[in-house]
């Protein structure tokens, strides 16, 4: 039995690659991300009526991924890298079918040409193939007294603190988005490390609204070093 499966939209997103990107949604909300939707879906029709609804459920595929397969066995980084899952516990990229499915929150829909759906808070790779959208419904969906197992609650944060260098370079880039800070804020509190790095002399880079975005961690501090704006 197989069923092949066509995308609805394509997505439109700051992350260019997948470190950094939080690990679930809502964890940056300052993320300006959008959906376009693909023909013969990019009508208004499609959309009709979703706009009175705050959040949408997003199904989409893991495709930067998908070709490494999957494994009965995975290391969620809540678990600090070094206990084992199934992969049905967990939300790991490497799975059967290499299908996600985040909670997000929409913003408006545009339907002056075609259909795009600005979305906040979404964890998803530039380019994500969107397979379908559905409204998300509290009465139904919302658990406030469900169990979270081994990933109970937010993760903890870490500070942020601006280096003089990084704060100048954001000054002088003229046309850096203006919540691109706040977005650098976000997923670096997140601590983008894998779990088993610890080396306070190393310095990260990640890509992000296309700047390259250079920092270290010291303790519990994330220190912004530098931000390199695209060529
Ligand atoms: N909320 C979704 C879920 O539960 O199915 C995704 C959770 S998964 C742990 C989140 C990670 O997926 C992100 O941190 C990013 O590294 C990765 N990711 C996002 N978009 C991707 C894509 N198109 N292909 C592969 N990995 C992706």
């Amino acid at each position: 039995m197989s069923y092949t499966l066509h995308p609805i939209g394509l997505i439109n997103s700051p992350y260019q690659e997948k470190f950094g990107i939080p690990r679930q949604p809502a964890l940056a909300p300052s993320a300006p991300v959008s959906l376009t939707l693909l023909p013969p879906y990019n009508q208004a029709d499609c959309v009709r009526g979703l706009e009175a609804f705050s959040h949408v459920w997003l199904t989409f595929v893991f495709h930067e991924t998908l070709a490494r397969g999957w494994q009965p066995l995975v290391r969620p980084p809540r678990l600090g890298g070094n206990s084992k899952v199934g992969v049905f516990a967990s939300r790991a990229t490497h799975r059967p079918n290499g299908l996600g499915l985040s909670l997000v929150e929409l913003k408006s829909i545009d339907t002056q040409q075609g259909v795009t759906l600005h979305l906040a808070g979404a964890d998803l790779l530039h380019g994500t193939p969107v397979l379908d959208i559905k409204p998300y419904i509290p009465f139904v969906e919302a658990k406030p007294d469900a169990r979270g197992g081994f990933v109970d609650g937010p993760p903890p944060q870490l500070g942020v603190q601006w280096q003089p260098k990084a704060l100048a370079d954001l000054q002088a880039w003229h046309t850096a988005p203006a919540w691109l800070a706040g977005l650098i804020d976000e997923v670096l509190a997140q601590d983008p490390r894998p779990a088993y790095q610890n080396d306070p002399t190393r310095v990260y880079g990640i890509r992000l609204a296309h700047c390259d975005v250079r920092f270290a961690i010291q303790g519990d501090t994330v220190l912004v070093l530098e931000i390199i704006p695209p060529a």
